[in-house]
């Protein structure tokens, strides 16, 4: 085919969002045809929606391999975020996380975690996107990337980057390699400062490390403006003492950046305990007081688990 039908192809794909190959009008019938012969368009639906009483949204898309995702809409004054999951379950396993329960149950295709935003029906409010649902998007990197780019790509959905964060433990090694090739935002799940109680709460961690991390983040805050977030779930008698505070600011001093306290949301089948506000508002202040921007997350979507962490298949085949 010319070339200029690919650029044609993404428009009726990213711009019009048709749902078959019929629909593209300004190919020829015989090109048409030729297409259908190597690709389809799939674009399914979701199959279920709960609708919490804070105005969250959770979406369950089934899967070609007839597992389920959920994906979350988290609406906030002008803002629609949408939250989307890259892989069915999580192989790194934290202790905190019911997603992690599961176990890595299978890798999305880049075009099931576009369909996430593509099929849903707020779509085109859609204001931000992060990659915080289901999955370490590092453990399917090829189609994180892939979906990361046609979001962003001029002929793709034409998204901001900076609308756009990537959420990950951080394995140094897939972590240079993405950001080699997207340049989106970045949100890294610390939790903790002390690299062997990371390595206890996030087993999955356990080959890498972190001050090899640390030196990556720094290298990218440094060159240019782009700032990291680290997010930290505040646990109960776990990660929320003074000591974490301090050694939590010695390791991230001068960067620009932010740590964002999570409080934990407790699930069943999990005994950890969330911190109490008091303890992570004291967190906070020393974090501060250390020179670091701390913000607390609200929590959003609790009654329908649709809040981070709490992602998980519970829905029969
Ligand atoms: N795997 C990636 C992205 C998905 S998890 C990551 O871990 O960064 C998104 C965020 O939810 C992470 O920061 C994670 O630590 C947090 N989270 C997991 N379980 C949680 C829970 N039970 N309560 C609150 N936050 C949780
Ligand atoms: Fe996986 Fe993230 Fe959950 Fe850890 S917190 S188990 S990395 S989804």
């Amino acid at each position: 085919m010319p070339r200029y039908r690919a650029q044609q192809i993404a428009r009726w794909l990213y711009g019009k969002h048709v749902d078959s190959l019929e629909e593209m009008t300004n190919l020829s019938l015989s090109d048409r045809r030729r297409l259908g012969e190597v690709a389809e368009i799939r674009a399914p639906r979701p199959r279920e929606e709960r609708v919490s009483a804070d105005g969250t949204k959770k979406y369950a898309f089934l899967t070609d391999g007839g597992d389920v995702v959920e994906a979350a809409m988290i609406p906030d004054g002008e803002r629609r975020t949408l939250c989307l999951s890259s892989q069915v379950g999580c192989r790194v396993g934290c202790r905190f996380c019911a997603t992690g329960a599961m176990r890595l149950r299978g890798n999305l295709s880049a075009g099931e975690i576009l369909n996430q935003y593509r099929s849903m029906p707020e779509r085109d409010q859609i204001t931000n996107i992060v990659y915080m649902g289901m999955g370490e998007p590092l453990d399917n990197l090829p189609a994180v990337i892939e979906s990361a780019r046609l979001l962003t790509a001029e002929e793709g959905y034409g998204l901001s980057n900076r609308r756009i964060t990537l959420s990950t433990v951080g394995k140094p090694a897939p972590l240079a390699r993405f950001l080699e090739n997207c340049d989106v935002r970045l949100a890294v799940s610390l939790h903790t400062p002390f690299q062997e109680q990371r390595r206890e709460l996030m087993p999955g961690t356990r080959g890498y490390d972190l001050l090899e991390l640390m030196q990556l983040l720094r290298r990218r805050a440094y060159g240019d403006s782009r700032r990291v977030t680290f997010e930290y779930v505040m646990l109960k008698g776990v990660n929320d003492s003074p000591e974490h505070a301090d050694a939590t600011a010695e390791l991230v001093s001068g960067m620009r950046t932010r740590v964002n306290l999570i409080p934990f949301h407790p699930w069943d089948g999990n005994d950890m305990q969330p911190s109490l506000p008091a303890q992570i508002e004291q967190f906070r202040a020393r974090l501060e007081r250390r020179g670091v921007t701390a913000t607390v997350r609200a929590s959003r979507g609790l009654d329908i688990e649709a809040a981070c962490g709490l992602l998980a298949t519970k829905h029969p085949g």
